[in-house]
């Protein structure tokens, strides 16, 4: 028979470690029992709010089983969501993969990466199954370690669907969940609709999704671009247009029945596509109360969710003071995200963008007030960069770099497919860093 444990959650805190924010619903609900070696536990309560670290942090609340050789962590809802190699069954066990909603399983590598904070704003370098980021990191995609992890996932289904018929039902019933959901192909059915639902794979998120770790529901509230610029690869061909309103209520919905009682692991919402804000502030601010729903249930991960955006220099300059006002006040963190690209004329025309320069700096300066003027709303901002770009870019780059105050809006840089070499951009990054008083990343690309 299986040996049945209770354990207080005072007990579960201890083994992960002092860093739980606890919410008084969530206590006392640990339960597991361990058989053959493996240890299984259901209703762990992680953090409860998004913490910048170099070790796993986990989330809401979430279950587990550890194997001789792993850790697998499942969602409220028992689907896989993290595994970890035990000490001594991998080569970095503090490494950890993570299944995204859209089904990628992102390498997270905490070690060996001391500069990972100063280059993401992340004390871990993500590395992911699909070409992206050349410029950041070094190490190549595990994908030998994560076959033996897809193989060694085939298996525990198969044992939990085995144990499961011989224990109390909460076991049962915990285990038939595990051996259910997180068969090959129920992974991939449960991915392909995700992506149904999102019009995607999203090719692009606003990098400040980094702050919610990308666990963010993508709901397109307008389709399409204003410029169409000819260096992006990322661009819609459709001309740009907002959708109807039972469009987002309808999203809306298919998302509560989709994640269920994994909404909780949400921290976010993504307007897409790339430029929300141009549909105007109206139809923003009735999409994220459209969305509010999503995050009042029980137990959910963020008291106050991120609301993530592109917002065009057009768009952004189009808001009106009642709308920043509006904005501020939705139960959202905004994070807007303003593609400036450049402030060097040559390079504008260069990249086929078509936006003079004049009001550029009109979006950076309206960038800076919404950070000095807003609580709740913040806007950052992204500039390209590459060694193939012309040298005047580079020497407005710098200038602009040197000019910015702590208290302004943070800056990404995108190193540009095919134009930066990793040691010239990473060297320039760095040069840029140490005159730069204001938040300075590069910009991770990330699908969804
Ligand atoms: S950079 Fe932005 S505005 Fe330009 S084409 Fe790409 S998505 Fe559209």
């Amino acid at each position: 028979m299986p040996v049945l444990i209770s354990k207080t959650l005072h007990d579960a805190g201890k083994a992960y470690g002092a860093f739980f924010f606890l919410r008084a619903d969530m206590k006392n609900r640990v339960q597991g029992f361990s058989r053959d070696g493996i240890q299984v536990r259901w209703g762990l309560v992680g953090a409860q709010r998004y913490l910048k670290a170099s070790w796993p942090v986990r989330y809401g609340l979430f279950h587990e089983i550890r194997t001789p050789s792993y850790l697998f962590q499942f969602s409220a809802e028992g689907v896989i969501r993290f595994v970890q190699g035990r000490p001594g069954t991998w080569h970095e066990h503090t490494d950890w993969f993570k299944r995204t909603a859209g089904g990628d399983w992102v390498y997270y590598s905490s070690g060996g990466y001391n500069g990972a904070f100063s280059a993401i704003g992340e004390h871990y370098i993500p590395i992911f199954p699909y070409h992206s980021n050349p410029v950041i990191g070094e190490k190549a995609y595990p994908a030998e370690t994560l076959r033996a992890v897809l193989q060694a996932l085939e298996t525990l289904t198969a044992w939990a669907e085995k144990v499961a018929e011989e224990l109390p039902p909460e076991g049962a019933a915990f285990l038939s969940c595990v051996a259910r959901k997180n068969q090959k192909d129920t992974l991939a059915s449960q991915a392909d609709r995700f992506h149904e639902l999102t019009h995607g794979p999203l090719t692009v998120l606003p990098p400040d999704c980094r702050h919610v770790d990308y666990d963010i529901l993508p709901l397109r509230l307008a389709r399409g671009c204003l410029y169409h610029c000819r260096f992006c690869e990322v661009k819609s061909s459709q001309t740009f247009a907002v959708e109807a309103p039972d469009h987002v209520t309808e999203q809306v919905a298919s998302f509560s029945d989709h994640f269920k009682a994994d909404l909780i692991h949400m921290g976010g919402v993504f307007l897409g596509e790339h430029d929300a804000l141009a549909a105007g502030e109206g139809p923003v601010v009735a999409a994220a109360e459209a969305c509010e729903t999503l995050f009042s249930g029980d137990g959910r991960m963020a008291d106050r969710p991120s609301l993530f955006l592109f917002g065009s220099p057009h768009a952004l300059l189009n808001v009106s003071e009642a709308g920043w006002e509006a904005l501020d006040h939705l139960p959202f963190n905004v994070a807007i995200n303003t593609g400036v690209e450049s402030l060097d004329p040559p390079t504008l025309d260069y990249l086929g963008r078509p936006t003079p320069v004049a009001l550029v700096k009109e979006a950076v300066k309206r960038a800076d007030e919404v950070m000095r003027r807003c609580r709740n709303v913040s806007v950052s901002l992204n500039m390209v960069t590459g060694d193939a770009l012309p040298p005047s870019h580079h020497e407005s780059l710098s200038c602009f770099v040197a000019s910015r105050d702590t208290r302004d809006a943070p800056l990404y840089l995108s190193p540009l497919k095919d134009h930066a070499h990793r040691r010239t951009t990473m060297a320039e990054f760095t040069a840029l860093k140490r005159i730069s008083r204001a938040p300075l990343f590069l910009y991770l690309l990330q699908r969804l």
